[in-house]
């Protein structure tokens, strides 16, 4: 199906084999095993001669649809669905690299990521150094004769730098490393990682796949022998994999996910402008602004802004917390990609356990609000928050 059709019919119905019953959504397999016809064949699917399901942990056909779609849409050959963000990300290292390995990361990554990073894949015997998201010399100054791994988040949370994939991917190329993107911001309807040169594409199905904040997921996309193999060997093993019902959460929410994206932009272009010429407030970061150094490169590499706005008020964290604290619409949290609107204080959560040089080494100062435009009215979302301003 990924060659016949285009995005949006992939998204509806790519990886969907209807089963005897007819049904026209996609059935949950709730079952934790598969039965036999008789001791011969159980014993040619445990020996791997004769393909079919045996354990949910392994394959399951609701999380095998799911696998396909989002394989479909990113253009990858391969898709293996995890049960979080993050363990799309740890399955991704753990499988890949050999001890001694070399990781080069940006330095603006989402706190776990960063975390993980640092105290355990550390731990685990892979060097990992972090270099600016914005400038490809500086990844490849960061390299060395183990590099074996770039790692990038675009754009960035809460600022929404840019990387610039395709130059990242010859430094990954230049030094016999891979590349892996997480494309959990933008996901494949405005950026598709591997048609730029990426290797391997991370989601956290958590965020805009789902769409609607409820369950945790994720999934790793890229060629047969990478993630169709290792990574594939390493989580059925492991174990952090989909369960069934997720994965059909996660089907539904990309089934819309496309007429979902152009609303949570429209959205986030508008409140972007209002902000801007607002005079409580002193810096918006979005790349749909002019103002934006990273505009032109945002037009070539993503087919729209993202719904994640960033801004500083005049006031220090007394106003910023202010402008939280008066808000009766939109949720205090720091998930995203959610049909409602959540505002956060990165100083204070996200970003609360970095040091003070570490958080202005990163340009995450005490005035700054991130915004996560959901699917309300964005004039109702814009006097939520001037409430405060
Ligand atoms: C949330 C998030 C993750 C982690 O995903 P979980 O599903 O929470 O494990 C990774 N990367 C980015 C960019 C995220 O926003």
């Amino acid at each position: 199906m990924t060659h016949e059709y285009e995005f949006a019919t992939n998204a509806v119905r790519a990886g969907h084999a209807r089963t005897a019953e007819g049904e026209n959504s996609e059935a949950i397999f709730a079952t934790s095993s598969f039965v036999f016809e008789n001791a011969a064949q159980a014993a040619a699917r445990f020996q791997n001669r004769e393909a079919g399901n045996v354990y949910s942990r392994f394959t399951n056909p609701t999380v095998r649809t799911f696998e396909q779609r989002l394989a479909a849409l990113e253009g990858g050959e391969c898709c293996v669905a995890t049960a979080s963000g993050m363990a799309a990300i740890m399955a991704c290292c753990v499988a890949l690299l050999e001890p001694g390995d070399h990781v080069v990361a940006s330095d603006g990554l989402f706190g776990s990521t960063m975390q993980f990073f640092k105290k355990y894949l550390t731990r685990m015997g892979n060097p990992v150094d972090f270099a600016r998201i914005d400038q490809p010399e500086d990844w490849l100054e960061k390299t060395n004769a183990r590099t074996r791994l770039l790692f990038v988040e675009t754009p960035s949370n809460p600022l929404t730098q840019l990387a610039d994939i395709r130059a990242l991917s010859e430094v990954a190329k230049n030094t016999g490393a891979i590349l892996v993107v997480d494309n959990c911001f933008c996901t494949p309807v405005l950026q598709r990682p591997l048609e730029q040169g990426a290797d391997i594409v991370i989601h956290s199905a958590t965020k805009y796949i789902d769409g609607q904040g409820r369950c945790v997921g994720g999934a790793v996309v890229g060629d047969k022998q990478r993630v169709g193999e290792d990574i594939f060997a390493f989580l059925r093993t492991a174990g952090p994999t989909m369960s069934a019902f997720n994965a059909w959460v996660f089907l539904k929410g990309l089934e819309t996910l496309e007429i979902r994206m152009q609303r949570h932009c429209e959205s986030a272009m508008q409140l972007a402008l209002w902000l801007e010429q607002h005079p409580s407030v002193s810096k918006v970061y979005f790349p749909g602004l002019q103002s934006h150094p990273q505009h032109s490169l945002c037009l070539a590499q993503q087919t729209g802004f993202g719904g994640i706005v960033s801004f500083e008020v005049t006031g220090g964290q007394e106003h910023a917390w202010r402008v939280i604290d008066n808000t009766q619409l939109l949720s205090i949290t720091a998930n995203l990609g959610d049909a409602k609107t959540t505002i956060t204080h990165p100083a204070t959560t996200t970003h609360g356990r970095l040091s003070a040089a570490e958080r202005s080494q990163a340009g995450i100062n005490e005035s700054l609000i991130r915004v996560a435009t959901g699917l309300e009215s964005v004039r109702d979302i814009e006097a939520d928050i001037a409430r405060g301003l």
